[in-house]
């Protein structure tokens, strides 16, 4: 007898070779087989017969060869024609590139089932298929077996195992499968929402009866279908809900907020915050007096200004006596918080410091020391935060900046250099929901979903490298009125190919085209202190154009700065040309971005520029991204672990996730199920990896 976590080499069928073939491809266990489900079903219980075939109608017909040749043709290549008969009328299927099949197994008289649709041929008038889906049937094949009379599934095949040999090994594992399986789905859910049980569901999942409705099945929209779904999207869910209640039953920091506080708070703001941005204070300061750790994400798409309310946090934990620490991916980055939390926190007397790579020793351990006894209260950083051994004397609050960048474990490892610190998250990659659920989905979520005022739209253009000279007037009359610009490259040099064009060529182009203009170039291998020595001097209106590679993406606040001029923009991302966008735009000044590219583009990139030029909505193109790209594509995703699904598909299944997260919350909100709950999950690996 078969368990779902026997070896998947123990199946009826599956040898030491087939089996390592599967398990190559992340097949290892009978579980991992049986969720290995159809991508598609055939009805092979309704043959059409081929004297009813109408044209344009997707049939399946069951007919013997009657003849078989391959044509050579002088525009098509090779052509496999096989004429079709089934007593009643004859019908052609044709496959191009019919090199590849073999007519002699096409003999007369054997048999086969073949899928398509229905054509007319322009030559003789005949009913044709072309390159129709088929299979040939072996002698033992009749009414009733795996292969025909039913609906049947069709695998994706896997290592050179193909459907039909699935068909076998499945239903080999189902027949063998113990038959009691433990419902992973508490009975009740499975009731409230018309599940059936796991047995049921694996069963027909590979094998409908005839009841089954075939147009579901082949949308995944099955009960079986969604049953799987759903507790794929449940498991996940309750991991994080448990992470959650677990979190809420710590003992953290915990802060107070006087009428004193808030004043100080109040007077670090050089504007009037949106209600956005009052709305997410108000949910962190809620954690913050909370006797548990605050776990909060806050999203908001760039320059929705979420840099304003981590300061604000960063006084309510300073004014409670503790440190605070912020963490940034780039080193650049780093330094603007710091030199921003120097002049908005520097006059309410905190202590304020960077901690980077390559700073001389003697340096570094002063810095460690005032750090450790507390005399520096805000702790400003990249990872050399986490590497370089500071350690902390109170460290109350640990916010983590674009976290997209970051893996999960580093958060974590911040967060340990204090006893259950408050941690804030901010992200400005605009994730779609459906995401943020998986990935983050054990962070409480605020959105900043709302813009500063007094920003002028950004117009996006694309253009043609053979347009530069056009970009280039642009770019020179909007320096005439005192602004600068940005021109951005894909690579440093000109190390990958040849025909890109790198910054430093770049650099020495523009310099040339605009001479008697201040002009700079950044990159990311320059030491440190350049780095800085550059970025400071853009950001004082010192330099009117900035060539430069990426690392300005993230995080770059220059409000003067109105026109961004991508290169190669079809090399990068979306959330990367997005990124890169909303690096101007953010002062009253109309501002514009340039997506210069090659001639020709591939489809995908097209549809990318499509999508930029079309709308400046972050949320809108995360969606896009995802429709192009699929989740475990997604930019910074990967190295933060989204949890990978066998059944479930985070484009189509929106609807099941948002059920799962519900039934979750309230499952694991019942104390007594707990327990049954963390063990049923320890049998299920397949989530152990996630966050
Ligand atoms: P992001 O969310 O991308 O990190 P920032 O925090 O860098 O955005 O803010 C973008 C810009 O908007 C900054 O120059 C900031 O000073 C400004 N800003 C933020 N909030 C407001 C506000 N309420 N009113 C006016 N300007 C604001
Ligand atoms: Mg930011």
């Amino acid at each position: 007898m078969l368990r779902l976590d026997s070896a998947v080499q123990y199946v009826k069928g599956v040898g030491p070779r087939r089996s390592a073939l599967l398990g190559s491809r992340g097949i290892r266990t009978v579980e991992d087989l049986l969720l290995h489900i159809p991508k598609s079903y055939q009805d092979r219980a309704n043959f059409v017969p081929l004297v009813s075939l109408r044209i344009g109608q997707d049939a399946a017909v069951h007919a013997r060869v009657y003849r078989s040749r391959v044509i050579q043709t002088r525009t098509r290549g090779r052509i496999l024609d096989v004429v079709l008969t089934d007593g009643g009328g004859f019908a052609h299927a044709k496959w191009f590139h019919g090199g590849f099949l073999q007519a002699r197994e096409f003999s007369a008289g054997r048999e086969i089932v073949l899928f398509g649709r229905v054509d007319v041929d322009r030559y003789d008038s005949k009913f044709v298929f072309f390159n129709p889906e088929f299979e040939l049937l072996e002698d033992s094949d009749e009414s009733g077996s795996l292969d025909i009379g039913r609906y049947v599934p069709v695998y994706e095949e896997v290592a050179g195992i193909t459907s039909r040999q699935f068909r076998r090994t499945i239903a080999g594992a189902l027949s063998d499968l113990t038959k009691s399986i433990e419902d992973p789905l508490p009975a009740e859910i499975r009731k409230a929402h018309c599940f059936p049980d796991i047995r049921t569901s694996l069963e027909r999942v590979h094998f409908p009866e005839a009841g089954d409705d075939l147009s579901q099945l082949n949308q995944r929209q099955s009960p079986y279908h969604r049953r799987l779904i759903f507790e794929e999207f449940f498991l996940l869910e309750l991991i994080y809900a448990l992470r959650r209640v677990q979190s809420r039953a710590l003992k953290g920091v915990r802060f107070e907020t006087s009428d004193r506080i808030r004043q100080r708070v109040k007077t670090i703001l050089p504007f009037h915050p949106t209600v956005a941005q009052k709305r997410v204070l108000k949910e962190i300061v809620d954690d913050l007096k909370a006797p548990y750790p605050m776990n909060r994400l806050m999203q908001g798409d760039v320059g929705s200004g979420k840099t304003i309310v981590a300061f604000e946090a960063i006084v309510i934990a300073v004014e409670n006596g503790y440190q605070a620490a912020l963490m940034a991916p780039t080193e650049i980055l780093a330094e603007q918080h710091y030199i921003n939390a120097k002049r908005i926190l520097g006059p309410l007397g905190y202590r304020v410091c960077v901690v980077r790579r390559g700073v001389k020793k003697a340096e570094r351990q002063e810095l460690q020391e005032k750090v450790a006894v507390g005399e520096i209260q805000v702790i400003i950083g990249t990872h050399a935060l986490i590497e370089e051994h500071t350690v902390f004397n109170k460290l109350g609050l640990v916010i983590v900046d674009e976290q997209h960048r970051f893996g999960v474990i580093q958060r974590l490892q911040l967060m340990a250099k204090g006893e259950n610190p408050n941690t804030l998250v901010m992200t400005a990659t605009p994730i779609p929901r459906t995401l943020s659920m998986t990935l983050y989905g054990d962070l409480d979520l605020s959105v900043i979903d709302e813009m500063p005022p007094g920003r002028s739209p950004i117009r996006t253009i694309h253009m043609m490298e053979r347009d530069a000279d056009r970009i280039y007037r642009t770019i020179a009359a909007e320096l005439e009125q005192g602004r600068q610009a940005y021109v951005v490259y894909p690579a440093i040099e000109e190390s990958e190919k040849v025909d890109l064009k790198s910054a430093t060529e770049g650099f020495k182009k523009l310099s040339e085209v605009f001479q008697g203009r201040r002009v700079a170039l950044l990159h990311g291998r320059l030491k440190s202190e350049e780095k800085e020595t550059t970025m400071r001097a853009f950001a004082a209106g010192e330099i009117d154009i900035l060539v430069s590679t990426t690392v300005i993406e993230v995080g770059v606040d220059v409000s003067n700065a109105t026109v961004m001029l991508i290169e190669h923009a079809e090399r990068f991302g979306l959330a990367q040309l997005h990124q890169l966008r909303g690096r101007v735009g953010r002062g009253s000044h109309l501002s514009s971005c340039f997506l210069m590219t090659p001639g020709r583009l591939n489809d995908v990139a097209r549809q990318r520029i499509h999508a930029m030029v079309s709308t400046i909505d972050g949320f809108r193109l995360a969606e896009v991204d995802l429709q192009l790209r699929g989740p475990g594509e997604m930019a910074g995703t990967r190295q933060s672990g989204t949890p990978e699904f066998r059944v479930a598909n985070l484009m189509t299944d929106t609807e099941l996730l948002a059920l799962a997260q519900k039934e979750a919350q309230s499952w694991v909100s019942r104390t007594e199920e707990r327990q049954k709950l963390v063990e049923a999950l320890s049998a299920r690996t397949r989530f152990v990896t996630v966050g």
